[in-house]
């Protein structure tokens, strides 16, 4: 235990490198998946993720609002991330903020790689974000989300898009950081893989770690985004598979 400040740093590393919560540095929280919860929405799909809720919502094709920002030869993609004022432990502010500015804007970047935009000029392809509890890791937590609900839309896509945050904790890489390990780390390294080509589309670093280290960081996110992606598919599958019964009383 140390001090920085008036905060107590919690030990985010056991001598038998366990972490905060009994983690493996290679563990990833638990996640649940369900896509197609909104009635409204075109997609929309709900992301549990340790102590993360994050619904997100499509709309569109459509019509672009403001207008001006109308492309002839594609469909401009249109993010809003926003997380609840209830959804962290000190109240945050309501509304738009500079983080969350960056974060749309990201997600926006990282949606737009794997969206056949083209496919649909003159439109809009909205996407909601709503983080309803946040334990870190929610960018990665809006893009899971967000790339389920817009297959669940059936907007034609070249992949899906799974992220996570690698990091350093108590001097070691770790996979998926929770809060005290965002906060008190040493590094925090959002990412997002398209994993049938292999690209990183988002990847963002707080704090330092060194080249060896960040090769490993990727290496681990890469691995983490595959379980991710797996779990992603399965959810879609769930929500159009026809169970054999209901597909024999439909014949
Ligand atoms: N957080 C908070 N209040 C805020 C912003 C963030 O309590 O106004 C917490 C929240 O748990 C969030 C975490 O800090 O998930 C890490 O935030 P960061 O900006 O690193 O983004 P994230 O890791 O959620 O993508």
């Amino acid at each position: 235990m140390g001090n920085i400040g008036a905060k107590e740093v919690p030990t985010l590393l056991d001598a038998e490198g366990r972490r905060i919560d009994g983690r493996r540095l290679d563990e990833l929280r638990p996640i649940q998946i369900r896509a197609g919860p909104l009635r409204q929405a075109d997609g929309s799909a709900f992301v549990e993720w340790g102590a993360n809720k994050v619904m997100a919502a499509v709309y569109g094709p459509r019509e672009v609002h403001p207008r001006h920002l109308q492309q002839n030869t594609k469909a401009v993609i249109q993010c809003r991330y926003n997380m609840a004022a209830f959804s962290v432990d000190e109240r945050k502010r309501p509304g738009i903020d500079r983080r969350s500015q960056e974060i749309s804007k990201v997600i926006a970047e990282a949606l737009d790689s794997v969206v056949f935009a083209e496919e649909f000029p003159r439109t809009s392809i909205d996407v909601y974000i709503e983080v309803l509890q946040a334990n870190a890791g929610t960018r990665c937590a809006g893009l899971v989300a967000a790339s389920v609900a817009l297959a669940d839309a059936g907007i034609p896509m070249a992949d899906l898009l799974p992220a996570v945050a690698v990091g350093k904790v108590g001097g070691a890489i770790a996979l998926d950081l929770k809060k005290e390990e965002d906060n008190f780390g040493e590094a925090d390294l959002p990412m997002a893989l398209v994993p049938q080509s292999g690209r990183l589309v988002l990847l963002q670093m707080e704090g330092h770690m060194t080249e060896p280290e960040l090769a490993q960081a990727l290496d681990l996110g890469v691995g983490g985004c595959r379980v991710i992606y797996e779990k992603m598919k399965a959810a879609l599958r769930e929500r159009y598979s026809v169970a054999p019964a209901a597909e024999e009383a439909a014949a």
